[in-house]
């Protein structure tokens, strides 16, 4: 396909753009009177219009019926988290039994690693990618530290090549390798947030599960981004936080996936709480967990009702839209913007480099800004582009399919270009 770098070209994708309507759904943020160009859905999604009304919902029924909202509400509170589980199943490839909501995403990890993470004999170690996100990185630790392990012998990091910017897969498989008998989990990122590097988890869970390891995913940058396959690829467990490209609101609750081959496992270690147990007993009060045959019996609490009101908005708006036709758009409008950016590039004599692999791309571009530098971002952020930076001077653009269009990529292109000009004074 060959794009063009004009306002007319990019009103024409946008008129061609099945989800266009979409962007009416959200609310955008104003910089000097217009909506923002907003690339970082990556870190924090829009707000969906619909949330308020769910939320209002909620707030009616607590005002008005107090604790019969628990069974009486129009959507009662006691199984509301079920929900959810349909539209999450979806997208992330799940049998509905297969996911739950809880918590928050570091938090679910850890839980989830009372029952996956059983370090015995020789078998102890960890496999992770170098540089994972920080809280990932202090999690494996301290569990390692809590079994009694070394986090420096016992955590196994794979690295980049000297010199590349992206994990190539065969380097995780022949880690994998190298490991076997000794690995006794593997749990990376499926979408680095850094590089926005969309690993094979396919293939990685495949490698895992071959030498005798559990494997677990990280979801934060893939769920509703990427298409996922956790049920068929077998994963055995993964976790993702909601507020990221799933639109539901600052530190919002998280989503787990369990496979269904362990629920039927009575003796899997678990840190279990009453609303794990099973509804029909649960209100008897009696002293002994009678497991839910879901992923539910993670859960330990009952769930922050008004937290999940606006992720029940967001899922309705993913079931209505579908991620085939997310992940159809996000392809073209990351490819548009790649573009853009080779125009930008060639015109103003810059050197940016992508190092997001080709072939490996979800919604993220990361932007190596060669000779640029900090006030470029301001500058950007002053005219109405939000991005984010990264030291030493990435940016990372995201283009979130539902509510981005090709008019902002272009005149993103049109900001970019003059605030380079106006900076190196030409
Ligand atoms: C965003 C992100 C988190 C955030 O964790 P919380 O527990 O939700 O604060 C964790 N891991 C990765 C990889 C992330 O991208």
């Amino acid at each position: 396909m060959r794009f063009e770098n004009t306002a007319d070209y990019a009103l024409r994708l946008d008129q061609e753009d099945p989800l266009r309507h979409y962007r009416e759904e959200f609310h955008f943020p104003q910089v000097k009177g217009k909506d923002v160009i907003y690339f970082t859905g990556n870190s924090l999604g829009l707000q969906p219009k619909s949330a308020q009304r769910f939320v209002d919902d909620i707030m009616k029924d607590w005002r008005e019926l107090a604790v019969e909202g628990h069974f009486y509400a129009e959507k009662p509170w006691w199984d509301y988290h079920e929900r959810l589980a349909p539209a999450l199943a979806r997208i992330v490839g799940a049998r509905i039994r297969e996911v739950s909501v809880m918590n928050t995403l570091t938090v679910n990890l850890h839980l989830l690693m009372v029952s996956f993470y059983r370090p015995h004999g020789k078998r102890y170690k960890i496999l992770c990618e170098e540089k994972a996100f920080p809280s990932d990185q202090y999690m494996l630790q301290s569990q390692l530290k809590f079994h009694g392990y070394d986090p420096g012998e016992a955590l196994i990091e794979v690295r980049k090549r000297p010199g590349e910017h992206h994990w190539r897969t065969e380097d995780i498989l022949q880690a994998i390798e190298s490991h076997r008998g000794e690995l006794a989990l593997v749990l990376m990122g499926g979408v680095n947030y850094y590089n926005g590097q969309v690993l094979d988890m396919a293939a990685i869970t495949k490698a895992g599960k071959a030498a005798g390891a559990m494997v677990g995913w990280d979801l934060a940058h893939a769920a509703g981004n990427v298409h996922l396959a956790l049920h068929d690829w077998e994963v055995d467990f993964a976790s993702w936080c909601s507020y990221k490209y799933m639109n539901s609101g600052p530190g919002n609750a998280s989503g787990i996936f369990v496979h269904e081959k362990h629920q039927a496992d009575p003796d899997i270690p678990r840190f279990e709480g009453w609303w794990g147990t099973k509804r029909e007993t649960r209100f008897l009060m009696q002293p002994r967990f009678d497991p839910i045959e879901s992923a539910d019996a993670w859960q330990v609490s009952n769930p922050p009702v008004l937290a999940l009101a606006p992720y029940l908005a967001s899922l309705e708006l993913f079931e209505q839209a579908g991620m085939d036709a997310l992940i159809a758009k996000r392809d073209r409008i990351v490819a548009y913007l790649e573009f853009v950016l080779g125009e930008v590039d060639r015109q103003v004599e810059s050197t940016f480099e992508i190092i997001t692999p080709p072939g490996a791309r979800g919604c993220q571009l990361s932007v190596f800004l060669h000779g640029e530098g900090r006030p470029l971002f301001d500058y950007l952020m002053q005219n109405g582009v939000i991005t984010d930076w990264r030291e030493p001077n990435v940016i990372r653009l995201a283009p979130a399919p539902f509510y981005c269009s090709y008019t902002d990529m272009y005149r993103f292109g049109e900001i970019l270009k003059q605030g380079i000009l106006e900076r190196t004074g030409a």
